[in-house]
């Protein structure tokens, strides 16, 4: 038996949620238990046993999540059964199996995991399958407001996943490219984000890459790039047009 790090234990090929913090630590955020969710399919598990119709409510958050993931990308389902009473597990494990499996799944009991073994990243590498679909879901996607963005970066500087990068095209021309399958929904981005213009959308399409402008700014001579919707800043840089140090800087200046 194994048990991931947030706590579901494996058995004879079915994913067991465990009904209370005694045994198993409830996830923090649904995105955990995606994530537990997503390693067991990435290892094969189809099957999914709640028990004591106490499982915490994150972890349904979690399957209807997944669920939809699944659908989005064409890939195979996972089953789920609940068992109300701990008497009732026997039944609903059957209801997984085929008929062939049933004998051997009534005879082992639950029994808890010793070791808790990190689970793999298995989300990130489950969400890049099918990826391309035009109705692929992912589980959190960055969105750029590109009206409010003032091109510093930062977001992208902070990113552990290279979700957020900067391309240039053949010409020179920058634009702000999204890769969501590799967000783990950490939410760094938006922490950092001076100008509150990134928001974490959950279980919702790819984002198109936003075109930059770049230009040299007029007061300290930096190269900076900002959104086409956010406007040219007339010629300034966001720092020059917001402090007006540039005037400061030229009252110096031989
Ligand atoms: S939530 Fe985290 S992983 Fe996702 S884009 Fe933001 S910083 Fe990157
Ligand atoms: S979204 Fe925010 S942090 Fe990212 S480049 Fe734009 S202003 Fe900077």
């Amino acid at each position: 038996m194994e048990r991931s790090r947030i706590g579901p234990l494996v058995r004879d090929g079915v994913l067991v949620l465990p009904p209370t913090a005694a045994e198993g630590p409830a996830p923090r955020s649904w995105i955990e238990a995606l994530e537990a969710l997503a390693a067991a399919h990435v290892d094969g598990l189809r099957r999914v046993l709640a028990l004591d119709g106490g499982t915490d409510p994150v972890w349904y958050a979690a399957l209807d999540a997944f669920g939809a993931l699944l659908a989005s990308r064409g890939l195979p389902a996972m089953r789920l059964r609940e068992a109300p009473t701990r008497s009732e597990a026997g039944r609903a494990l059957c209801d997984l199996f085929d008929e062939a499996a049933r004998v051997e799944a009534r005879r082992r009991p639950f029994q808890a995991a010793d070791s808790a073994p990190e689970a793999p990243p298995a989300l990130a590498a489950l969400q890049a399958v099918n990826a391309a679909r035009p109705d692929a879901l992912f589980a959190a996607v960055p969105v750029i407001d590109p009206a409010l963005c003032t091109g510093c970066d930062a977001c992208l500087r902070v990113c552990p996943g290279d979700v957020l990068i900067l391309i240039k095209d053949g010409d020179g021309a920058e634009a702000y490219d999204c890769h969501p399958a590799a967000c783990d929904a950490c939410g760094l981005c938006g922490e950092v984000c001076a100008a509150s213009a990134i928001e974490l959308a959950t279980m919702a399409k790819g984002v198109g890459s936003i075109g930059l402008r770049s230009w040299v700014c007029d007061g300290c001579g930096a190269r900076v790039h900002m959104p086409e919707a956010a406007g040219h800043g007339h010629g300034l840089c966001p720092v020059c047009r917001q402090g007006g140090h540039h005037k400061k800087l030229f009252q110096v200046l031989p």
